[in-house]
This record gives C-alpha cells, sequence and structure tokens, in this order.
C-alpha cells in the first residue's frame, strides 16, 4: 500500500497556514506543487556539477552532460519513449507552449520547403486542413491557427458532447483526405476529461496526418506510454508533473524528429556552420535545443520523472480517482453546475463548475479566505468555456498530495457560498 500521507509530507510548502486555515492546495492543474527531492535536486545540481552540458572538456562539464542526459532519458521511461543512446525522442523545451510552438514553426518551415523531401511530410499549403478541438488550451489553438493563417490552410475543429468531450467518434468527417495535421488534447484542461484518442489517431494516420498530443494534463496523472498511443509528437512542462518551471519536454517518434526542420537556430544545434552555406544542422534531439538549457531544472523534472515512476502511476491514478470522486460531489450542492464529465469515468480530478449568480471571483476569494486554493478564470481556454455558454468559471484541481478531506474540505465550503452571497 503506498502512503500517500506520507508523500504529503514531500511537500513543504503544504505545510502552513493560509488566513488561520491549513492551506489546501486544489490548483495543480495551473502547477503542481514541488517534493523536497526535486527542490534539493536544483540546488544540489548548482552546488556540485553546475556547468555548460555537451562542451568544455573538464570534468563538471561531463557530470552535468551526464546528469541532463540521465534526466532525459528518465522523463523518456516515465511515458514510454525510447531511452536508447542516438534514438532519443525527448527534446528539452522551455515548457509546452514552448514546444507547442517549436512544432508549429517547424512545420510552417517545412511548409516553406526547408528540411527538403523528408519534411515534405509536414509541409501545409492552401486547401490543406488542420484540424484541433473546442477544448485546446490556447497553446494548441493559437500556434496552428497562426500556422493556419501563415500557409492559407483551413483551421477545423472536434466539437464536445454537452460535459465537454471531444467527439472523437466523428473523426472520419473532421479528418479528411486534405488533413495535416491533428493537434489535440489528452485531458482537457477545464473539463478534465481524457480524450478518447484512439479513433483520432487511426483516422489521422489513415490519410497520412501527423498527429500532436496536448499532454500537460495527463502525464502528471495517467501512466502513459507515448509509443501504444502512436502520436507522432506530444507536449508538456515539467511544472505540473512535480518538477521546476522553466522545463517542458517535447516528445517525436524518432523518425519524425529526423524529418523535422529546426525551428530555433543558435549555438549547440549545428554541426557546420559557414559565411556563405546553410549551416548542417545536428541530429535530434541537439537540432532542437539551440542556446544553453536549463540544466538544473532538466536535472530536477528528470528526479521528479523517477520519483513518479518509484511511486508508480497507476497507484497515483488510483488515489487521485478517490479524490475525484469526492470532488464530483460538489455537483450535489443546489446551483452547482460541473463543466465537465459528471460521473467519474474517463476523467481525472480537475474539476471545473460554476455557481448560480455567483462570479466566479467571489467564489474564488471566499474559498481562499477559508485556506482553500482554486483557479477562477478562464484557464487560457476561452473556445470550451463558450461551449458551456459562460465566460469564466472555478476550476479544483487535485495532486498526488491531495486527501479525500481536502476534497471534502472544499465541497463544505462550497455549500456555504449561495447562502453567504444571498
Ligand atoms: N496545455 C494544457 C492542457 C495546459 O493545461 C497548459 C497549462 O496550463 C498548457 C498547455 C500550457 O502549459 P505551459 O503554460 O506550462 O507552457
Amino acid at each position: 500500500m503506498t502512503d500517500f500521507a506520507a508523500i504529503r509530507k514531500e511537500f513543504p510548502i503544504l505545510n502552513q497556514k493560509i488566513h488561520g486555515h491549513q492551506l489546501v492546495y486544489l490548483d495543480s492543474a495551473a502547477t503542481s506543487q514541488k517534493p523536497q527531492c526535486v527542490i534539493d535536486a536544483e540546488s544540489d545540481f548548482y552546488r556540485t556539477i553546475n556547468a555548460g552540458v555537451h562542451r568544455g572538456a573538464h570534468e563538471l562539464a561531463a557530470r552535468s552532460t551526464m546528469a541532463f542526459e540521465e534526466a532525459r532519458a528518465k522523463v523518456a521511461r516515465l511515458v514510454g519513449a525510447s531511452t536508447v543512446e542516438g534514438e532519443e525522442e525527448i527534446v528539452v523545451t522551455s515548457g509546452a507552449t514552448a514546444g507547442l510552438n517549436l512544432l508549429a514553426t517547424a512545420f510552417g518551415n517545412a511548409s516553406q520547403g526547408r528540411g527538403g523531401e523528408a519534411a515534405r511530410r509536414f509541409a501545409v499549403k492552401s486547401g490543406d486542413e488542420i484540424v484541433v478541438s473546442k477544448a485546446e488550451h490556447h497553446s494548441v489553438l493559437l500556434p496552428f491557427q497562426e500556422l493556419a493563417a501563415r500557409t492559407g490552410a483551413t483551421l477545423k475543429w472536434f466539437d464536445l458532447d454537452d460535459e465537454g468531450r471531444i467527439l472523437a467518434n466523428t473523426a472520419d468527417e473532421v479528418i479528411t483526405e486534405r488533413t495535416k495535421i491533428v493537434a489535440v488534447t489528452h485531458v482537457g484542461n477545464t473539463t478534465g476529461a481524457i480524450t478518447d484518442i484512439a479513433p483520432i489517431v487511426k483516422r489521422a494516420h489513415e490519410v497520412g496526418a501527423v498527429v500532436v498530443l496536448d499532454a500537460c494534463q495527463s502525464v502528471p496523472h495517467l501512466k502513459i506510454d507515448l509509443h501504444a498511443l502512436d502520436v507522432d509528437f506530444a507536449a508538456w512542462s515539467a511544472h505540473k508533473m512535480y518538477g521546476p518551471t522553466g522545463v517542458g519536454f517535447l516528445y517525436g517518434k524518432r523518425e519524425m524528429l529526423e524529418a523535422l526542420p529546426p525551428a530555433n537556430f543558435g549555438g549547440s544545434m549545428v554541426e557546420l556552420a559557414w559565411m556563405d552555406q546553410e549551416a548542417q544542422y545536428m541530429a535530434p534531439p541537439a537540432r532542437f535545443e539551440a542556446g544553453t538549457q536549463p540544466v538544473a531544472q532538466v536535472v530536477a523534472a528528470g528526479v521528479a520523472a523517477e520519483w513518479l515512476m518509484n511511486i508508480g502511476m497507476e497507484n497515483l491514478e488510483a488515489h487521485e480517482r478517490v479524490i475525484a470522486g469526492e470532488l464530483l460531489k460538489m455537483g450535489q450542492i443546489e446551483g452547482v453546475r460541473i463543466l465537465g464529465p459528471h460521473a467519474n469515468e474517463r476523467r481525472i480530478g480537475t474539476v471545473a463548475f460554476e455557481i448560480e449568480g455567483v462570479h466566479p471571483h467571489d467564489v474564488g476569494q471566499f474559498i481562499d479566505a477559508q485556506g482553500i486554493a482554486i483557479r477562477v478564470g478562464h484557464h487560457c481556454a476561452q473556445p470550451v468555456h463558450r461551449h458551456f455558454g459562460v465566460y469564466a468559471s472555478n476550476r479544483a484541481s487535485s495532486g498526488i498530495y491531495n486527501c479525500v478531506e481536502d476534497a471534502q474540505a472544499l465541497v463544505e465550503a462550497l455549500k456555504k457560498v449561495r447562502p453567504f452571497f444571498g
């Protein structure tokens, strides 16, 4: 039996009072808190082996390079990507947003003929289609909308059902012979709904389209095997998976990364550079990692990945399912409307809701006064809010450290909202 009470104690930040109450942190979809081992990993790196990676002949540079590459392998193991040297499938980025923009820029470069014949599979032109969904975070929607605008391609999208689930069963109609790119979320950051990705991937591959998965809200909560999911690319952030801010990861199937032209240019990504000839770029992942990387943070993210694997993602999933079940009880309170799946199935413990007649910001402040942290606003996902007919919502989201009492505290506090605001 995993001792989740002991795991909670590994998070120093949780041991504090807010407005005189024990802190209840239910905002992990925005960012997760960090266990002591991750906090230590970052400062240990600076105290012991800090040096530039992949260059320099001195011992510290060799040690930091090894730590950096070991971290990459740990993250790869967490998501079922290749850990073989020379066949790496994990690119370091500064976050999910950066990874998704990297892809959209690289696809745009391919559309202009960069990357030669191999990159043609990523090229989009007028008349082609790029498919997203109405459940997307703006970090998916906007880079691909921009790519469509730049190339003349048409942006299309999956619609959602009444509970905000992506209608994956419409894949055969939404994805056509003209579709070149399909970019969808694995788990909705507002709804908490897990997307039925298989029919989308199947149809996309049937028509030769590339599939990009936003794995921001799935990697921290679900056991994931990217090879089994068969997506071509996936992006997520370390700070939502108990790692540091400023780091993210972009997965690409090896053959995809090898064919993809670079998006960012500079040091450490080029084999040969001349004044009067095109540069010769390095093999992936270096080709996509221009400039000095956030090495200490990557190393700490690797520690987070290892820590998660030691706990076991299946255990984490089971634990959070219990918390989700408790959070969903808020749906029984009069005037509370859950914006997402009501049943505790194919969803995670991210529960957005509105309270009839009370502005989300008022709800957030009322809850905060009781030491409970939830998110209010549109969560960088305006189309899904429009789908539900609201501009903003409240969102409670669980993490590994939450206990049943945390969810109960929120539900009890929510019962008092409407009586308070009259
Ligand atoms: N995609 C989803 C589903 C998210 O929840 C987020 C973060 O809120 C992002 C993308 C963007 O992540 P970041 O801001 O860390 O780049």
